[in-house]
């Protein structure tokens, strides 16, 4: 659903990505996980085309976002069409403190998607009943909790019918119990057939929920492989210390 490949980016003359090859395919969840300032942030920032890379390609499905060896060359058509295709859950959910939950659910499928108000908003419904918010549905963020309020982000993203959900750091606010509630969506999603993307330090979480996880260190993905395949033959020294220091 989403293929990276050669995304190199640097920062005055500082590199944070160093020709990095990832992708998630249709009902996948890959994680991507390395120590801080390894370049994760960078790389979703990149995915989630709020940055751009200096060379590499992006690709959404057959959308091509940009593409070249000697500098990526962003196409803005296919930029536009691309921000459609997937949803984005940050770690301080970014929601409009000044309107409702129902609102900051129905804005962009609207606004930005220009779909029929009332199909949106009959969506928009079902949603924050799946996600156990249909009690708060006239409330505005300052009146729900943290777990709530990232619960409306996710109901939010989905509603904008992705076909790639982005996560940052999605549990690292949650207690246990939250934090079982998103494995069990993000597994519900992949089941549904949507790809998941997932930026986080906890090893064990994505562990659990993944099929696939992307060690990322100084801008390379030195291991890329099932939970199992990492934990037990980590092919690079120093995944074996970061993973023995996350045990
Ligand atoms: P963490 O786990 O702490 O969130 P990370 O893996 O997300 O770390 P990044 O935020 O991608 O790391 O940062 C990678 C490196 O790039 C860091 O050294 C950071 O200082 C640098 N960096 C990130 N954004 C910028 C920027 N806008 N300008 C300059 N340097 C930046
Ligand atoms: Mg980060």
């Amino acid at each position: 659903a989403v293929r990276v490949s050669g995304a190199r980016k640097s920062f005055g003359g500082r590199e944070v990505l160093g020709g990095v090859d990832f992708s998630i395919g249709r009902g996948e969840v890959v994680s991507l996980i390395g120590p801080s300032g390894a370049g994760k942030s960078t790389m979703l920032r990149c995915l989630t085309l709020l940055d751009t890379l200096d060379q590499g390609s992006i690709s959404y499905g057959d959308l091509v976002v940009c593409s070249g060896d000697d500098g990526a060359r962003y196409d803005r058509a296919a930029m536009r069409a691309a921000r459609m295709r997937f949803g984005l859950v940050f770690q301080d959910y970014n929601l409009f403190p000044h309107r409702t939950v129902l609102q900051n659910v129905m804005d962009a499928p609207v606004v930005v998607q220009g779909r029929d108000r009332m199909e949106v908003e009959s969506q928009a419904r079902e949603l924050i009943a799946t996600l156990d918010l249909a009690e708060h549905a006239d409330k505005v963020p300052c009146q729900l909790s943290g777990g709530q309020q990232q619960r409306v982000a996710i109901a939010r993203a989905l509603c904008m019918n992705p076909d790639v959900m982005y996560f940052d750091e999605a549990t690292s606010a949650l207690d246990p119990r939250l934090t079982k509630d998103m494995h069990d969506l993000i597994r519900q999603l992949a089941d549904k057939g949507m790809a998941v993307g997932i930026v986080t330090h906890e090893m064990g979480f994505a562990q659990t929920v993944s099929d696939r996880v992307c060690l990322l260190f100084d801008g390379q993905i030195v291991e890329d492989g099932s939970p199992e395949q990492l934990l037990e033959h980590p092919r690079d020294e120093r995944s074996r210390i970061f993973l023995s220091l996350s045990a």
